[in-house]
Formats: structure tokens, sequence, C-alpha cells
């Protein structure tokens, strides 16, 4: 089957009318070519509106859905509610002198949206099935692990509600812009970074809808100057309800990780993250226990206070790889609180070995998951 151009895709949105119904969203201006990207056959798409309207607005989100997904040859839609910020609905042209503002606030409208990530290789998910398991500590330093390995590595923290990238990797400011609307990241020990946390002050209550929530992670992705990278990790919510589920697929991703915690004995919520990501044709990497054994401060003796191995044994009995365990590890959640992650502060301790043997395993996957996806293996080389 053709596959289908903008002009199609436009010509299909000229059925949908705006907010008021006085008139279509492309005479609105609601929607410009530039917010529309076709790869393939696959659309994503961006339509402007008022971050008040978001929740009342889903319904004209999801006719712009449907009749997308009428055009011939469309395979995938991916259509993302932005918020506008602007008195005029055109556009400035992209690194027009004065286009660009300091952002303040939730990042802007979004420009010409790409369907993977410009100048990123691989994207991996890190996920829980519920809060509280480090996650976000996994995340930073499997991140620092695998940037030890020789890698250019970026962290997107996509948990919007409590984003805590800032705090961990000790970075604050906010990001400039370079042109147009995109966003240089934030940079600390050789990581590039983007979290909510910079756009956002954190006394400012923030009430993320729905479709508000899928528009501030396709920024953070696309209108975000992230390359060259190897690998970005995102840092995902927690749990597994539909935010979570949507965001997997908003995210053009190559793997996920899974963290659980041994006391989570049957595994049953890292077991619906697995779920979460199959429905979504994501390969599950592997999973990480973490707190897997204590690891005393004063004399140094592993003791198992968990029944240690839940994690590896259930994941050899559902046939997902075990990527590794993590001991708790006071230092651990000292560095996490001083902003300076055990893999950076104390690289030569057990537990950030730990890290770095589970970021050699996650490259190792990922290149058997592009093997068997029959695409070209990345180019990666990790140093050891
Ligand atoms: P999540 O992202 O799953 O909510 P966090 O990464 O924020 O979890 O971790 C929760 C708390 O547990 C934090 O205080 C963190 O420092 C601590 N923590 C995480 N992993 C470990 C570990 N292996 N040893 C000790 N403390 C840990």
């Amino acid at each position: 089957m053709a596959t289908p151009t903008k002009d199609q895709v436009l010509t299909a949105l000229k059925q949908v009318k705006g907010p008021d119904l006085s008139d279509d969203i492309v005479a609105l201006g609601l929607v410009a070519p530039d917010d529309i990207a076709v790869s393939d056959g696959k659309v994503i798409l961006a339509v402007r509106i008022p971050a008040e309207r978001a929740r009342e607005l889903e319904p004209m989100r999801q006719a712009v859905e449907k009749v997308v997904a009428a055009v011939p040859g469309v395979s995938k839609v991916t259509v993302a509610l932005t918020a506008e910020r602007r008195a005029s609905a055109a556009p400035p042209p992209s690194g027009a002198p004065g286009a660009a503002s300091p952002p303040s606030g939730a990042p802007g409208p979004s420009g010409g949206l790409d369907a993977g990530v410009k100048g990123v290789s691989a994207i991996i998910a890190v996920a829980s099935g519920k809060g509280g398991v480090g996650k976000s500590t996994t995340a930073v330093n499997l991140a620092l692990g695998l940037k030890a390995g020789g890698l250019n590595v970026g962290l997107l923290d996509a948990d919007i509600y409590g984003p805590s990238m800032p705090r961990l990797l000790k970075i604050s400011g906010r990001p400039e812009p370079i042109s147009g609307r995109i966003l240089k990241p934030m940079e600390n020990y050789g990581l590039k970074v983007m979290s909510m946390g910079f756009l956002v002050d954190e006394e400012t209550p923030m009430i993320w809808r729905g479709p508000m929530v899928i528009s501030a992670l396709t920024q953070m992705l696309n209108e975000v100057l992230w390359g060259p990278l190897d690998v970005l990790v995102v840092d995902m919510p927690p749990g597994t309800g539909d935010a979570q589920l949507t965001m997997a697929q908003q995210v053009p991703l190559a793997g996920a990780v899974i963290v659980s915690t041994p006391q989570d004995l049957a595994l049953i919520d890292a077991r619906k993250g697995l779920a979460m990501f199959q429905r979504t044709e994501v390969p599950v990497l592997g999973i990480v226990e973490n707190m897997s054994y204590f690891l005393c401060p004063h004399c140094g003796e592993r003791s198992e206070i968990f029944g240690h191995g839940g994690a590896e044994s259930e994941a050899a009995r559902i046939g997902v790889p075990f990527l590794g365990g993590v001991p708790l590890d006071i230092a651990v959640r000292e560095t996490s609180d001083a902003g300076t992650p055990v893999v950076v502060s104390a690289p030569e301790s057990g537990v950030a070995k730990a890290y770095r043997g589970i970021a050699d395993r996650v490259m190792d996957r990922l290149k058997q998951e592009r093997q068997a996806a029959g695409r070209k293996a990345p180019k990666i080389v990790m140093e050891t």
C-alpha cells in the first residue's frame, strides 16, 4: 500500500471541527504541517489547545485519531494535545530571532514532531510495578554504569508527578533554549538530563491530566537536543495504570528494565509491569532485584534478610532474563540524597560494580533483541 503523505493527513484533519465548532482544526491553525510527522505508515501529530481544556477536548483528540487512521496506508496514529501559550495560533518560524524564550511553566507547544528521537540510537525504559522499590535510583546508576562503559547516555525523567532527577543528580537551574523551542538538556556526571523538575517550580502545584502528561513527555523527547546518544534511559512513573501504558506506547522504546524487590514475594507487581510491556510489544530486557540482600556497613557481612533470590527464580520461571541484584546498602541512600550517585562517588564499591554489571547485561540484551528483530545490531562497543 502507498505510504501516506502529510497532505493526505492534513486533508483528513479538515473533517474535525475545533473546540467551539466554528471551523475545522486546520483552518483554525490548531494543527500545522510542522506538527505532523509521517514515517512509513506511522503518523504522529500534535494539536494545540489551551492547557485548561485538555480533559474536555479528549473526544476531539479521539476524533483526530479516527480520521487519520482512516487515511489509506496509515498503520499507527499517535495524537498529542499540546498546550497553547501564544496569543496567535501561527507558530513563529523555528530559529527566528526572538522566537526563543526561556521556558516558564510546562514546556512550550510542540513543533515538528519526530517519529523516533533524533540522534538517539536506543531508548530504554526503567519501570516498576509500584513506587518505592528503587526505580529512580536504579535508573540513575544504570545510566551512569552505561556511561562508565564508554557510551553517550541521556536520562529522561518521565516521572512527571514526582520528578527526582534534579535531586538525585544535583542539578538545578533551567534548560536553555537553543533555537526556537528546542531546549539544551541539563548535564552532570557526563549525562544529558531532562526532567519536568527543571521546568516547573517545585512549589508550583501542578494538576496533570492524561493528555497533558503525554504532551509533556513528547515535548521532553522531541524538543530537547538529545543527540548524539547511544542510549537514552527513561525513568518511567511507577505503576502500571493507563497513564503508564500510554506512555510506554508513546515512546519508541527499544526495551524495558523492570525493577523489583525481593519482599515483593510472588512479584505480582513486577509481573504487572511485564504484562504492560508485553501488551505494547516492547521487549523486556530483564528484571533487576533491588535491595536484594543487606550489606553490613560495619562488618561487610551479607545477610539475606528478605530471602534473596526471589526475583531471580521468578524471572527464570516466567522466562525473563535476570539482570542482577543490588544490595540494600546505606551508601546507596546516602549518595542518592546527596546527589552523588554511588557509581560515580564510590566506583570501586561492590554496589557500583553491581550496577555496572547490570549495565553490561542490559547492553547485551539490547543487542540480542535487535538481532532477534532482524534489525542491524547497533554499533556500540562497551569498554571494559
Ligand atoms: P522509586 O523510584 O521506585 O520510587 P527510589 O529510587 O526513589 O524508588 O528509592 C526509594 C528509596 O529507597 C530512596 O530513599 C532510595 O535512596 C532508597 N534506595 C533505593 N535503592 C536502595 C538500595 N539498594 N539500598 C539502599 N537504599 C536504597
